[in-house]
C-alpha cells in the first residue's frame, strides 16, 4: 500500500472521530485540520459563525491571489440517531476493501484526499494558487458555506475553478436540481372532537394541501422531463407534519415542512404561488367560516439553486482530462456547487464514494475510490505547476 493511501486512511479515522454532526461543534475537527495544515507549514483563516460553535476553514498553499484551483468539502456530517449501526459510527473500521463510518463517503474521504496530499502540494513549485475550502453546515441546507463565499474577494482570494469532492464515483457531475424549502402554518379552531362542526381542524387542511402537492408532483413529472436526471422530473416532498393536541380535541395548530426539487429551468415561484392560491382560495374559506383567526402562512426556509457548470466550462474540462472521462452527468441532490458556480467561480463535482452510501446506517467508502481520488488530485497538482 502507498504510503499516500495509508496517510490518507489515517486522516479519514482522525476526522470520522469527531463528531461533526450538522448542529454540534465542528471547532475541534477544524483545529485539527488547522494545526494539521501549520504542521505543513500552512496558514489557515478560520472563519466563525455567528454563534461560535462552527467555523469555515480556508488556506492556500503556491501563490497568492485570486485564481488557481480550489478543493471544497464540507466538514459536517448527517445524524445516526435511529440508524441501525453495526459498529461505532465514530469510529473508522476497516473491512473487506471498505472503511465504515459516518462520513467516510460523506465526505470526509474527499477531505482526507486532500489533506493527504498537502505535503506534495507544498512540494511543488506551484504556477497557480490551491485552495482548501472546507466549510460546515452542508448538510442542513448549504448554508454554511455562504457566508466564506461572501468573503471571495474581500478576506480570501476567489478561486477560479472549484473542485467539490461530493461522493460521484469518481465521474464528473455538472449539474444538479435545485432545493427549495418551505414551512406552512396552519391555525384552525380548536373544539371538542365531539362538536367538530365548532372546530376548524389544522391537520385536516394540513392533509389536503399535502394531498394538493402530490397532485403538483404529477403534473410535474408528466410535463418537466430531462432525461439527464433521475427522477427526469421535479419532485415535491413532503418531509414531516406535526401538529393537534389529544385525541379529543379538532387540532388548532399543525406545521408542515415540504420541498421542491426543482430541474433547472423550473418556475418555482410561479408553481408556488399556484399552490398558495390552492390555500388561501380552497382550504382557508371554510376555516375562516369557523373563525376569523384561521390562517394558512407559508414561510420559505432555504433555497439551494439548481447547478448547472456551462457547457465546456473550464471547471468540467479540467476534470474530465484528469479523470480521463469524456461524458458528464447531472444528479438529483445538491452540492454546495451551485453557490460557487452563482459567485462567478467554474465549478464541478467529482469525488470518491456513492451517493447511495451517504446519509445511511454502515456508511462506507471503498478504498479503492480513495485511490482513484489521490490518483485524480495529483494530477490537479500536476496542472497547478504547470
Ligand atoms: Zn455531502
Amino acid at each position: 500500500m502507498s504510503s499516500l493511501l495509508s496517510d490518507a486512511k489515517a486522516l479519514l479515522a482522525k476526522l470520522v472521530s469527531f463528531d461533526t454532526i450538522s448542529a454540534k461543534t465542528n471547532l475541534p475537527c477544524a483545529e485539527f485540520i488547522r494545526d494539521y495544515l501549520a504542521g505543513h507549514g500552512v496558514e489557515t483563516t478560520l472563519l466563525p459563525s455567528d454563534d461560535g460553535i462552527h467555523a469555515n476553514l480556508f488556506a492556500t498553499i503556491g501563490p497568492r491571489g485570486d485564481g488557481g484551483i480550489a478543493f471544497s468539502g464540507h466538514m459536517d456530517v448527517v445524524p445516526v440517531a435511529g440508524q441501525p449501526w453495526d459498529t461505532d459510527p465514530f469510529e473508522m473500521v476497516e473491512r473487506d476493501g471498505r472503511l465504515y463510518g459516518r462520513g467516510t463517503c460523506d465526505m470526509k474521504g474527499y477531505l482526507a484526499c486532500v489533506l493527504a496530499l498537502v505535503p506534495e502540494m507544498k512540494k511543488r513549485a506551484l504556477k497557480r494558487p490551491l485552495h482548501i475550502v472546507f466549510s460546515y453546515d452542508e448538510e442542513v441546507g448549504c448554508t454554511g458555506v455562504k457566508p466564506m463565499i461572501a468573503e471571495f474577494g474581500k478576506r480570501l482570494p476567489t478561486p477560479g475553478i472549484v473542485l467539490v469532492g461530493e461522493p460521484t464515483l469518481m465521474t464528473v457531475v455538472d449539474a444538479h436540481k435545485g432545493g427549495y424549502r418551505f414551512r406552512t402554518e396552519i391555525t384552525g379552531q380548536a373544539a371538542h372532537s365531539s362538536k367538530p362542526q365548532l372546530g376548524a381542524s389544522a391537520i385536516f387542511a394540513a392533509a389536503d394541501l399535502a394531498m394538493e402537492l402530490r397532485r403538483i408532483e404529477e403534473r410535474l413529472k408528466a410535463r418537466q422531463i430531462n432525461p439527464r436526471f433521475d427522477p427526469p422530473y421535479s419532485s415535491i416532498s413532503v418531509g414531516s407534519i406535526s401538529g393537534g393536541v389529544a385525541h379529543n380535541i379538532i387540532p388548532p395548530h399543525c406545521e408542515m415542512n415540504w420541498g421542491i426539487r426543482a430541474l433547472p429551468g423550473l418556475d418555482v415561484p410561479a408553481l408556488v404561488r399556484e399552490f398558495d392560491a390552492y390555500a388561501q382560495e380552497h382550504v382557508l374559506p371554510p376555516m375562516r367560516a369557523v373563525s376569523d383567526d384561521c390562517a394558512i402562512v407559508m414561510t420559505p426556509t432555504g433555497v439551494l439553486p439548481a447547478f448547472s457548470s456551462g457547457e465546456n466550462s473550464a471547471a468540467t474540462s479540467l476534470v474530465l482530462k484528469l479523470v480521463g472521462q469524456n461524458e458528464t452527468f447531472a444528479v438529483p441532490y445538491g452540492t454546495e456547487a451551485s453557490h460557487f458556480q452563482a459567485a462567478g467561480c467554474s465549478s464541478v463535482v467529482c469525488g470518491p464514494g456513492s451517493i447511495d452510501q451517504a446519509h445511511q446506517a454502515n456508511e462506507f467508502v471503498a478504498i479503492g475510490e480513495l485511490e482513484r481520488c489521490l490518483t485524480y488530485l495529483g494530477r490537479v497538482i500536476d496542472t497547478a505547476s504547470e
